[in-house]
């Protein structure tokens, strides 16, 4: 089968023919229909994740599937199932590393792999889904669409009425937008550096967008009658970013981490004393909104049969495998947000 194989750090992917190894206890072959493309790619891709070690390994973790084959003791899924495949746990068995072969060398991928046309997946990472479920939703379900939801709602705890400011209108920033349209913020701010991102991020619900490069963002606030914000959540894990927007956080406020800043990165708190205002605000680095994917997975597909959760406005290109690198560079240069890979 063919995958996108991380072969040297901070190189292109390979695309290549990758053998299968038999299942192993609690592993689950699964033949994957899309995969999302996360920003956390390419982080590992420059070897910022700790992953050099593991180099050549497979990649991706956000996707949708058909489970082929189950391996022993499996008994969350069956063969046939169509399932979303999620990095956070869910239920089920948490197998060994998948291993598959590549160059003739055995390889490992991580717990979940989805940019291959099949995958080996440790069961826990699985959550099957009624055969209806439209694949971008459940793809998006994976990764960003969960990890938005799950800041918004479990590590922000955004109450209707509280206003919100997003850094970032990437793939997960997007997502961030309808989280909080959904929770009731008001109003909802993106901030990003591009300018033809404004009418887009208007279109998934934002009541004003900043363009960092050319505006100021306290003046920018001011402009809505803002002078803080109760929620900040930083997608973008930039210095400067964070450096300007913490001070103008609310007296309640919450300012949740979800883009990592490259290690060893120094962020400096600016006349830090402005965290004792107020109730004495927080600064939460979150892994994944503490997503849940059997608990929730089937709460949010209930939001979406009511038509409160659309998520086609999010995706903003669809690739063939052999077009990865292409798309990687795109999700590099910020212009894009959700990128599938269609297989
Ligand atoms: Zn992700």
């Amino acid at each position: 089968m063919k995958a996108a194989v991380l072969d040297q750090i901070n190189k292109p992917l390979v695309v290549a023919e990758v053998g299968l190894t038999p299942l192993r206890h609690g592993q689950v072959l699964v033949k994957i229909l899309l995969s999302g493309i996360c920003g956390a790619q390419l982080q590992e891709i420059g070897g910022y994740k700790g992953n050099a070690k593991f180099v050549p390994h497979l990649m991706g973790h956000e996707g949708v599937g058909i489970v082929q084959e189950i391996g022993e003791g499996v008994s969350f899924v069956k063969p046939g199932d169509k399932v979303v495949m999620h990095w956070r746990k869910g239920q089920g068995i948490e197998s060994d590393f998948p291993r598959y072969i590549y160059n003739g060398k055995e390889i490992q991928s991580g717990k979940v792999t989805t940019f291959s046309e099949y995958a080996i997946v440790s069961e826990n990472r699985l959550t099957a889904v009624p055969h209806d479920t439209p694949d971008e939703l459940c793809a998006l379900l994976g990764c960003s669409l969960s990890t938005a939801l799950g800041a918004v709602n479990a590590e922000a705890r955004v109450q209707p009425g509280e206003s919100i400011l997003i850094i970032g209108a990437g793939g997960l920033g997007a997502n961030l937008i309808k989280a909080a349209k959904l929770a009731g913020a008001s109003p909802i701010i993106s901030l990003d550096i591009h300018e033809h991102k404004r009418d887009w991020v208007k279109g998934l619900g934002a009541d004003l967008y900043i363009n960092a490069a050319t505006e100021d963002v306290a003046t920018a606030l001011a402009g809505v009658q803002l002078r803080d914000v109760d929620v900040i959540i930083d997608t973008s894990g930039a210095k400067r970013a964070i450096e300007t927007t913490l001070p103008l956080l609310s007296g309640k406020g919450r300012f949740i981490l979800l883009g990592q800043p490259k290690p060893g990165e120094t962020i400096e708190l600016t006349n830090a004393v402005h965290l004792f205002g107020g109730e004495g605000k927080s600064i939460k680095a979150t892994q994944g909104g503490r997503f849940e994917p059997h608990e929730e997975i089937p709460r949010y597909l209930t939001l979406h049969k009511s038509g409160a959760l659309q998520v086609e406005d999010l995706i903003t290109h669809r690739v063939k495998l052999d077009g990865i690198n292409e798309a990687l560079d795109l999700l590099r240069s910020g212009k894009a947000a959700r990128i599938l890979i269609d297989f």
